[in-house]
């Protein structure tokens, strides 16, 4: 983007504002716009009559009782401009184009083989989802979620490990694009996604059951964030279940993700993640105790987190808990509550299943730019 004149700032911030106001107050009128942000009623009616020019937003006549004229409510035009949405996993890239309701318009999708250099993948697919697209000078942004320590804030993803992805400035690859790229994690995603829907004051921890332990925590509105990106790393905690206490990839012994995971199930199984649930199918009482196993270790560290931050629920996601909701679920549930004290406000245990994050990362999107003031959504001079 060109430095802007201090001016120029000034009003792209007006901008921003009246577009946040009416995000937030579909159908709102210009003279209450000029109320609640404190603005001439001058200067709102410009930008406002900039912006349907622009046909960023749409105005309608709402019929009313009594005399005078009838006052126009105005609305984000949500469905004629256009978000990408990417949703990285070490094994599958998915890219999609979605309106700003996150109505899906194309998607397009890869498997990761084996050489596959993951940054080119999205790239193509990226191309491939704009490729005839008659709107593609509407496109506002891309959103990526990726499975792995990501720096938001600056876009850089830390570590991939096993797409060999370490220090990768995904924001910079992908500067190309002209548009302005938000990066999260994955969980982080997720935890935006149900904060925003939650919309009280729910205090929460996402937990990602799947080949590692993924978690990100709510509080008080805001999904926590450290200095070095790897806040809310519960599967590293240390729960030391005797007399199998395994060095973790860390580096350290006894974490829990290497007791209560879909890759410390294959290793103490010996077996691959489809030949776990063929034997589950098959009725295997070994392998089905091993997975109920996973309740036990998992509800009193999650227990003690309730108890630590005063959370409100638990929010449980990824492949194992798609898999075996039936067999975890109802003792899990029940083993979390033994082991709180009945100060807490915990309510209760959630799953969050088979969440396509590519589509949820561009429904994001929006209220991230309406929220965020250094980025600016709707540029489409
Ligand atoms: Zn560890």
């Amino acid at each position: 983007m060109n430095k802007l004149t201090s001016p120029d700032m000034m009003k792209l911030k007006n901008i921003k504002s009246i577009l946040k106001v009416i995000h937030e107050d579909n159908g709102i009128y210009r003279k209450k716009i000029a109320e609640k942000i404190n603005l001439s009623s001058q200067t709102v009616t410009n930008i406002v009559k900039e912006l349907l020019d622009k046909g960023i937003i749409k105005e309608e006549s709402v019929r009313q009782m009594g005399q005078g004229r009838n006052p126009m409510s105005l609305r984000i035009n949500y469905t004629d401009f256009y978000v990408i949405g990417v949703e990285v996993t070490v094994t599958e890239i998915k890219v999609v184009l979605t309106n700003l309701l996150g109505d899906l318009i194309k998607a397009c999708q890869k498997q990761l083989a084996e050489d596959d250099d993951a940054l080119n993948v999205i790239k193509q697919l990226i191309d491939e989802v704009k490729a005839d697209f008659s709107g593609i000078n509407r496109i506002q942004a891309v959103a990526i979620s990726v499975t792995g320590v990501v720096n938001e804030k600056k876009g850089i993803i830390i570590e991939v490990k096993p797409l060999n992805w370490f220090n990768i400035n995904l924001k910079k690859e992908l500067e190309y694009l002209g548009i302005p790229i938000l990066i999260r994690n994955d969980v982080n995603t997720i935890a935006h996604s149900e904060n925003f829907n939650l919309r009280e004051d729910t205090n929460f921890i996402v937990v990602k059951l799947d080949q590692g332990i993924g978690s990100s925590i709510v509080i008080d509105g805001h999904v926590m964030r450290s200095t070095n990106s790897v806040a809310g790393e519960f599967g590293h905690i240390t729960v030391n279940y005797a007399p199998e206490v395994r060095k973790c990839k860390c580096g350290k012994y006894g974490c829990l993700t290497t007791l209560a995971s879909i890759g410390a199930l294959e290793e103490r199984l010996d077996m691959n993640y489809e030949r776990i649930k063929e034997e589950v199918k098959k009725g295997n009482t070994e392998v089905t105790r091993m997975i109920e196993e996973v309740s036990d270790i998992v509800a009193p560290p999650l227990a003690n987190v309730v108890i630590l931050l005063d959370l409100d629920r638990i929010v449980l996601t990824g492949k194992f808990i798609n898999d075996f909701r039936d067999i975890v679920f109802e003792k899990l549930s029940k083993k979390i509550r033994e082991n709180l004290t009945d100060w807490v406000a915990y309510k209760d245990l959630n799953i969050h299943e088979n969440v396509n994050l590519a589509i949820l990362s561009a429904k994001l999107l929006i209220d991230h730019y309406f929220e965020n003031e250094e980025d600016l959504l709707f540029q489409i001079d």
